[in-house]
């Protein structure tokens, strides 16, 4: 049948959350979709933290490579001072009211990081241009850029070190910014045609687990899927979510979120299967994968 042919025109295996210097990895997005190819991969998602400026041109060399490139974003969410993350498969990125709230986030974000460097202003010798300077024109700024601007400036080793110590949520130095909350995060990528998938939903740290009592109005308001298989979800969360997933016939997924250099993650250390794969396209109605 076409329909059956149509959904299965990916390979795999499959990694669905990577992140170019269009947020805060540290490859383009051209390089990412070759990094993609080098790993053996057959089909990989592009997730920007809040922004989809990166599709183009990972879409084109990971055709020109072979792969099925799935159009994806990584959104910002705040529930209660947590920062909750919102992956979003398929969307329309042309849809006008994800485009102006990512815009506002991507806006806030800014703001937010200038304050961070205005903050470390009396401890370290750190300028709003050393941070510039680690960043794209246009991409989505955070921390990453302010960890790599203190790198450069010899006040931490490496990135990790940085969130480790000086930028880390209880340091003294976190600041929060504007992001929607889980509930409209979701509506606004189901009104976009998108699949929203709560991307490593257990998390070692506070800083970034959603409470599991507040799931279930996510879910009922169309969350699709849990990203399980994940460095960073804990044995305990996993099978937590694993549950969940079987209760409420979520979609499960497992990926990398390689950073580049900017994180140990290694491309194609997690993968989703096809079935689940096969499922968010199906749900999609935003955009669709680019086949090679
Ligand atoms: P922010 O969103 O600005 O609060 O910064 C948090 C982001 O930093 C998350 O998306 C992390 O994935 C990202 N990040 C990138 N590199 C690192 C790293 N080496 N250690 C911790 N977080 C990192
Ligand atoms: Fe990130
Ligand atoms: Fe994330
Ligand atoms: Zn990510």
């Amino acid at each position: 049948m076409d329909g059956m042919l149509a959904s299965r025109r990916f390979r795999g295996p499959i990694d669905l959350h990577t992140h170019s210097t269009v947020s805060d990895g540290t490859e383009s997005p051209a390089e990412v979709a070759r990094a993609a190819a080098r790993a053996g991969l057959g089909t990989f998602a592009l997730t920007d933290h809040d922004s989809t400026d990166g599709w183009p041109a990972a879409a084109s060399v990971a055709t020109r490579e072979g792969l099925t490139f799935i159009p994806g974003m990584e959104l910002s969410a705040r529930l209660d001072g947590v920062t909750v993350h919102i992956l979003a498969y398929l969307i329309d990125s042309t849809n006008a009211e994800l485009a102006a709230e990512i815009e506002l986030v991507r806006h806030e974000r800014l703001l937010r990081a200038q304050r961070i460097v205005e903050s470390l202003r009396d401890e370290y010798l750190l300028v709003w241009d050393d941070v510039l300077a680690q960043t794209t024109p246009g991409s989505t700024i955070g921390r990453p850029h302010i960890a790599d601007a203190l790198v450069a400036r010899g006040h931490a080793p490496t990135r990790s070190a940085a969130f480790a110590t000086i930028l880390h949520w209880q340091s003294g130095y976190y600041q929060p910014h504007y992001a929607p909350d889980p509930l409209r995060a979701v509506r606004l990528i189901r009104a976009a045609g998108g699949v929203p998938v709560l991307a490593h939903p257990a998390a070692r740290g506070r800083e970034w687990a959603i409470p599991s009592d507040q799931l279930e109005p996510l879910i009922a308001a169309g969350l699709a899927g849990v990203e399980i298989e994940h460095r960073e979800n804990t044995p305990e969360g996993k099978k937590h979510l694993r549950e969940l997933a079987e209760r409420y016939d979520l979609i499960v997924t497992g990926s990398s979120d390689y950073h580049g250099s900017g994180k140990p993650n290694r491309l194609a250390e997690n993968l989703t299967d096809a079935a689940s794969l096969d499922r968010i396209i199906a749900e999609a109605t935003g955009t669709e994968p680019v086949y090679a």
